[in-house]
């Protein structure tokens, strides 16, 4: 398990967490996101014991993370700055012992690991003639290595294209499956919204949403309605609890404070000709993120 209790960082007077606490179990995938600069990065630090919090502790089964550990862990950092000079299996052999591995395992891993990953014919090449996604890929890799039981990665989708990202979603559902623990940093909202289960949404070092992703949308309001067909954007807008209508080219969506206003749209709905479909729907975790985000700048 890892439990981070009331975790505060501040370099100088900026604080870059603040008073953050979460805890990771075995098979959960759990989310840290939040803008650039929210505190995410500094927080993986923190878990792998590269920063000592100014204020609280982080645990990992029990104890703080050291030499005795560390070798349970992987970590992916958000810098995709790999030794580039070295051949893939070189960086491989120098990653795998320093978690104390033996290289019999560490070349058996990442054959395994490179058929995965469909980049075989990269074991004798130099990391600085492979592709961006490619070094991704091996740095990856990198973090996996050991078999870690907890698994930090930062911003791991950053710049894959659709397909890579699924393959790095399957393995990690993999140690998922295993009962690893895996915790990832990301921007991109939609993508993480059918990941994990339970995040954590930072704004300025502080946690302005956290829990379950069904549990964080029920607690959330507002919702949408939409609709396909004729209607008048006029008539909607002047409905009570409707705050937002936009017209897209195939549809409109109908933003509505809570619930309830639903029924009073769907009245009007039913008295247009020309409707072909209509439902509501919970909003997504990008329009939560960024109501909340606001709000949080309202507050400063
Ligand atoms: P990004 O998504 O841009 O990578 P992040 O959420 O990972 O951002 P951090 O890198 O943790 O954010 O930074 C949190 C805050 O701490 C920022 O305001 C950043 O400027 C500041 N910061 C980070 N590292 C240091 C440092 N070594 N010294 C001083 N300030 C720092």
């Amino acid at each position: 398990m890892l439990e981070v209790k009331n975790a505060r960082m501040l370099y100088g007077d900026l604080v870059a967490v603040d008073h953050l606490s979460f805890t990771i179990k075995p098979g959960d995938i759990f989310g840290l996101l939040g803008t650039n600069g929210a505190g995410k990065t500094t927080t993986f630090r923190m878990i792998m014991g590269l920063l000592e919090p100014t204020e609280g502790e982080i645990l990992y089964n029990g104890s703080k993370v050291g030499y005795h550990n560390v070798n349970e862990i992987g970590y992916m950092i958000e810098e995709r700055s790999l030794l580039t000079k070295v051949t893939v299996k070189e960086l491989m052999l120098y990653f795998g012992q320093l978690k104390d591995m033996e290289p019999k395992v560490i070349l058996e891993r990442l054959d395994y690991w490179l058929e995965r990953f469909n980049i075989v014919e990269y074991k004798n090449k130099k990391i600085k003639e492979l592709s961006k996604g490619n070094q991704q890929k091996i740095q990856f890799i990198s973090a996996i290595i050991n078999n870690p039981k907890l698994l930090v990665l930062d911003e791991p989708f950053s710049g894959l294209d659709p397909i890579n990202t699924e393959l790095f979603v399957e393995v990690i559902r993999d140690f998922q499956k295993q009962g690893s623990m895996v915790v990832f940093s990301s921007h991109q909202l939609d993508h993480v919204e059918s990941f994990c289960e339970e995040l954590i949404v930072l704004e300025k070092g502080k946690a302005i949403i956290e829990g379950r992703i069904e549990q964080v949308k029920k607690d959330f309001k507002k919702q949408n309605i939409k609709i396909i067909g004729d209607v008048d954007v006029k008539m909607l807008e002047q409905i009570p609890g409707v705050y937002k209508v936009v017209e897209n080219s195939d549809q409109i969506l109908v933003k509505i404070e809570s619930e309830d206003v639903a029924k009073d749209v769907f009245d009007y709905v039913k008295t247009c000709k020309n409707i072909m479909k209509y439902d509501v729907e919970q909003a997504s975790l990008s329009e939560i993120f960024i109501a909340k985000v606001g709000q949080a700048h309202e507050k400063v």
